[in-house]
């Protein structure tokens, strides 16, 4: 699913129209200069200047149709991804953009007036030119909702603190998400097992403690002028420095804003401007302004991630991204170079040889025996816009019933090889469609088999065909209970190493020596519908499900693709029965994070244990 991904920066737009799977760019946009002079829109090698002063609004309106115009017959725009800084308390996560949600973009603009305002011209531009397909808003400060109030708080008056709205926000927060779900997909690991300290070093540099999936604590707070060191902005300061500037060094608010905002920082301290890579290159040429801006700025951040750790009660992995914190070694060397004593050891010549690019997202950089693994990850904002759309989208395509899942229940039945139909039935012998079932070209047969297990016997198990290359029986647990045996939870076909059962017929006995399954909840589809979707064959998922006495989830259900198939999710009788379901049950799937992590990493899952290896 193709997403439009648009970034509205001060004097800046980026656009991608981007996978929002893959993260692969169908074209990408870059307007520059806006609001100055010489402004120029540039794509994919097209370049056209505009007229000096053009804004956000009307710099779109011109080049959203040429860019468009460019993108290849097969692609369609599904959506349009819009970044916006400040969701205030009103938004904490993605919402579709109508009348009503552009206006509360703008209530809570007076947080972020710098960017705000700008996100919702280009929000207003894009709909005029895309008015067809959805929007949505992505938030960077959605991702820290989570923190919690003491995290959250500021020690000020609580009275001023709810009239004015002064708490901690957070930024970048679509980034230290994104980061966070490819680190842990790097570990094999669930997110929500992981505590993390993610670092996200750019211009801009705020750094988070995501404590099993949840933003609980962040650098940034009510504007993203707190904490770290960054390009041209200070960080944590003593408030009491802004009181003896204004009481003895006649600043005044706009003068305090210019100093904190533009002018301090690593520009500030180094003199010799904001690029880390400058301030690298005059540090090693002996400038001592530069080493000094180089040793706060990663004092700092060791600093924080110390605190971090103490307020998670330890720390699995830190992950290093965004420009400096993807390309620098010598910084990355300096701000774990003193970690040992949290169990996080710098594997010094991986972190020198690791470049992190599109081909290897992430890389570890500690040794292998460190206990907090440390990481570098790319960050990819327009992926993690895209990929919310897209789920957003999804959601809202099911939930207005544009394409249900059917939810089927599968009763206990049998595939057989033909050897096995004659050895029980007699030499020769055919089995006999009694009716057609859901899936194209299968049916169940007149004839049943008696199963016999260690404990119990079944009888009278349907046989479905037609016949099969390998001998199956899949049966429910409440089954496995009653016969006494101990099947895993796989998907059809996947025989090896199950256990297997005697089988009875009219004319004989057969022993299997293998082939008794617990069947993996799983939806049926065409590749059409998983292109609908957004899966693959053999992607794990969530499905919602309605219709019988109460709503619930199903997770862990495998998705399978094939041509043949009709849409339709099977589920056991055991989970019927407990759900309840009603004969119109229908699903509606869930475009989960995990879903999206297990097929990235082609991971194999363990049927037993249930977890991903
Ligand atoms: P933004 O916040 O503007 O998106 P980026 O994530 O692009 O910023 O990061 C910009 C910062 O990354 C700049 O300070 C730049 O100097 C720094 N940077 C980029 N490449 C390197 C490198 N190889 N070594 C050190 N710093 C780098």
């Amino acid at each position: 699913m193709h997403i439009l991904v648009i970034n509205c920066g001060s004097s800046s737009i980026k656009a991608d129209v981007i996978d929002h799977y893959s993260g692969h760019r169908a074209a990408s946009m870059d307007v520059e200069r806006l609001g100055s002079t010489n402004p120029l829109f540039r794509f994919n090698g097209h370049r056209e200047e505009l007229e000096d002063g053009t804004d956000h609004g009307e710099a779109l309106a011109i080049a959203l149709p040429k860019l468009l115009d460019y993108l290849p017959d097969d692609v369609t725009i599904r959506g349009v991804g819009h970044r916006v800084v400040h969701g205030g308390d009103r938004f904490t996560r993605p919402v579709r953009i109508t009348e009503e949600v552009e206006q509360a973009i703008e209530a809570v603009s007076d947080l972020a007036p710098l960017h705000n305002p700008i996100n919702l011209a280009g929000i207003r531009a894009a709909r005029k030119v895309l008015p067809d397909v959805g929007h949505v808003a992505v938030f960077d400060t959605a991702f820290h909702a989570t923190l919690p109030t003491r995290a959250r708080a500021y020690a000020l008056p609580q009275e001023l603190a709810d009239q004015a709205d002064l708490r901690r926000y957070g930024f970048h927060g679509i980034s230290h998400g994104y980061v966070a779900q490819r680190a842990a997909e790097f570990l094999r690991a669930d997110l929500r097992d992981l505590r993390l300290i993610t670092c996200h070093l750019g211009n801009g540099a705020s750094v988070c403690a995501v404590e099993y999936g949840r933003s609980i604590e962040t650098s940034m707070g009510l504007t993203p002028l707190e904490g770290l060191v960054m390009g041209t902005r200070s960080g944590d300061v003593d408030p009491g420095i802004l009181i003896h500037l204004m009481r003895n060094h006649d600043y005044d608010v706009d003068s305090l804003d210019r100093l904190l905002n533009q002018d301090s920082g690593l520009a500030g301290l180094s003199g010799r401007g904001n690029d880390m890579r400058d301030i690298l290159e005059q540090a090693a040429q002996g400038d001592d302004r530069c080493r000094l801006a180089i040793q706060v700025f990663s004092h700092r951040l060791r600093k924080y991630i110390g605190a971090y750790a103490a307020v998670m009660g330890g720390v699995d992995a830190v992950v290093f991204t965004a420009g400096i914190g993807e390309n620098s070694a010598i910084i990355r060397h300096r701000v774990a170079q003193r970690l040992d004593f949290l169990g996080a050891h710098l594997d010094e010549d991986k972190n020198r040889d690791t470049q992190v690019d599109d081909d290897q997202p992430v890389a570890m950089i500690s040794t292998p025996t460190s206990r907090t693994h440390l990481l570098a990850v790319r960050t990819d904002e327009s992926h993690a816009i895209a990929a919310d759309v897209s789920q957003l989208l999804l959601e809202h395509d099911q939930l207005s019933g544009e394409r249900p899942i059917p939810v089927a229940v599968s009763a206990r039945h049998a595939h057989l090889r033909q050897e096995t139909v004659e050895a029980l039935f007699g030499e020769g012998y055919e089995l006999t469609p009694r009716n057609d079932l859901s899936q194209p070209g299968q049916w169940a047969a007149e004839e049943t088999v008696r199963v016999i297990g260690p404990r119990n016997e079944i009888a009278s198990v349907r046989i479905l065909g037609p016949t099969r290359a390998i001998d199956q029986l899949e049966i429910s647990r409440t089954d496995e209970f009653h016969l006494g045996i101990d099947a895993p939870v796989r998907a059809s076909g996947d025989v090896d190493n199950t256990p297997g059962i005697i089988l009875e017929g009219p004319e004989g006995r057969v022993e299997l020596e293998k082939g008794v399954i617990c069947a993996w909840r799983h939806i049926h589809m065409t590749p059409d519908d998983a292109a609908h979707f957004g899966v693959d064959d053999r992607d794990v998922v969530e499905v919602a499900i309605s219709g019988g006495e109460r709503d619930l989830v199903f997770g862990d259900v495998l998705v399978r693709v094939s041509p043949n198939f009709k849409l339709e999710m099977h589920i056991d009788t055991d989970e019927a029965n407990a759900a309840n379901l009603g004969r119109d049950a229908r699903g509606t799937l869930v475009c989960t994070e995990g879903m999206a992590s297990l097929r990235r990493r082609k991971t194999t899952y363990d049927p037993i244990t249930q977890a991903a290896q």
